[in-house]
Formats: C-alpha cells, sequence, structure tokens
C-alpha cells in the first residue's frame, strides 16, 4: 500500500434526527459515507486503497467498537468505491452487500470502466480497457448479501435504510436511502462542476436518467454522490429535464 499524505480534516456530518447520522468518512475525489443508526453503522463505498488509513481512522473516530460496523454496501464495484472491500471485511468482520449484477466482477477483482459520456471520457474508457486493467484491479471479495431489486436493510437490523437498484452507470448500480430523506447515490450522479451531475461514464445514458427519475419520485431532498458535493432536489431535476431533452428520452 502507498503511504498517503492528507490534512487532517473536520468530518462533515448529517444529522437527520438524532438516532441517525451519515458521516462522510472518505471525502475529496472519492467519498464513503458512514450511516449509524442508534449505535449501530454500515459503510457505503470504500474509496481507494492508499486512503484505507483516514478511512479506518475516521470510522474508529464514530464508532465504539469494530463490531458496530455492521456492513459494507458497495453502490457498485468499481475500483474507486471498492478497493478497500477486502481489508474492511478483514479488520471489521463486515457483510459485504452488492447488486446480484456485480457480485461476479466483485469476486474476480475487476469491473470494467463504462463507456464514455463524452469523446474525451469514451477514448479513455477505451484505452484504460485495453492498457490500465491491473491499475483497474484489486484484491476479490465474496459478497454476502445479494440486492436483486428495492430492498429493506430490515433483516440487518437497519429499517430505515431502504436500497434502490439505480442502473445506467452500471447494470447493478445501487443507491441507499436513509430515512427517506437522503439518498447516497455512488455514481448515478456525480458533482464536480457546479450546475452538472451528469457522470462522464455510463453503460447505459438512458437507464441512467431514468434512475434519476426514481431518485426524483422519492421523498428525498439531498443526494450524494460518490464523487464531489452533495446535490440538491431542484439541482437534480433541472439537470433531469436538460438531458431528458438532450437524449429525447420519453420517461413515464
Ligand atoms: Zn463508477
Amino acid at each position: 500500500m502507498q503511504p498517503e499524505t492528507f490534512k487532517v480534516m473536520k468530518i462533515k456530518s448529517w444529522l437527520i434526527d438524532k438516532n441517525i447520522q451519515i458521516h462522510q468518512v472518505y471525502s475529496g475525489f472519492y467519498n464513503s459515507f458512514l450511516v449509524c443508526v442508534n449505535n449501530n453503522c454500515v459503510l457505503i463505498d470504500t474509496g481507494r486503497e492508499a486512503g484505507y488509513k483516514r478511512l479506518y481512522q475516521n470510522i474508529i473516530k464514530k464508532i465504539n467498537t469494530s463490531s458496530q460496523l455492521k456492513a459494507l454496501i458497495l453502490t457498485h464495484t468499481h475500483f474507486d468505491h471498492c478497493e478497500n472491500a477486502f481489508r474492511l471485511k478483514k479488520d471489521f468482520g463486515v457483510k459485504v452487500i452488492v447488486s446480484t449484477f456485480e457480485a461476479n466482477y466483485l469476486s474476480s477483482g475487476y469491473c470494467p470502466l463504462p463507456k464514455g459520456t463524452n469523446k474525451i471520457s469514451d477514448f479513455l474508457s477505451g484505452f484504460g480497457h485495453r492498457i490500465l486493467k491491473n491499475y483497474f484491479s484489486y484484491q476479490p471479495v465474496k459478497a454476502d448479501i445479494l440486492i436483486s431489486g428495492k430492498q429493506n436493510l430490515n433483516k440487518l437490523g437497519f429499517p430505515e435504510l431502504e436500497i434502490f437498484p439505480t442502473p445506467g452507470h452500471t447494470k447493478g448500480s445501487i443507491s441507499v436511502i436513509v430515512n427517506k430523506k437522503i439518498a447516497i447515490v455512488g455514481d448515478a450522479l456525480l458533482r464536480i462542476i457546479q450546475n452538472s451531475t451528469f457522470p462522464p461514464y455510463a453503460d447505459d445514458v438512458p437507464e441512467l436518467i431514468k434512475s434519476w427519475k426514481v431518485l426524483l419520485n422519492t421523498d428525498c431532498t439531498m443526494f450524494l454522490p460518490g464523487h464531489g458535493f452533495e446535490i440538491s432536489k431542484d439541482e437534480l431535476a433541472k439537470n433531469y429535464k436538460k438531458y431528458t431533452i438532450k437524449y429525447g428520452l420519453h420517461i413515464i
């Protein structure tokens, strides 16, 4: 593992009610969110391997014992979202949750990059797939729980958490909705550039925009992407309108 240099940053948190909090335990270009309900938590996405120390320390700041971290939910299986899954499973004994469509990618340690949604990202996607496969590979992990549709995490002790399939970036992309208020969406949305939520990579753009409609139809008022900053419902609605027109889509 490469050593990482980082500034000590305050962990950004969202308090949904006194018993439910979301903590951004890895931030910057890659986001990981720790969702705590009463005394138990789940982690959503892991960031890059070089950031494991920071991720680990930030999780430890928010929990009292490692057994409080019950599960790791992977919004999809690209390297930058699950490179630390193997170590988290080893260090915390978490159950790993992923879409049934991506369990094989996870257990092989490689998920192909999606197609680019612009000329540059499309070139990089093709180039990366051919030349940089090793760079996009990670330590394989066997999933413990597979998601094949909309699902509540009641059985794990988290009735406040619901998983929604939000395909398009990849076939098995999922979002986690916390207490019907905030959605953690992986790469279904991106917020690096002001006013744009459109990711540079997506296997199926119409499917992706259909997933935005699914998210807009929830009661959520805020969307936390895998990269960049939070997105308001208004901003998502504006982008939804823009991209349905741009791609000539008629989504009911
Ligand atoms: Zn991705």
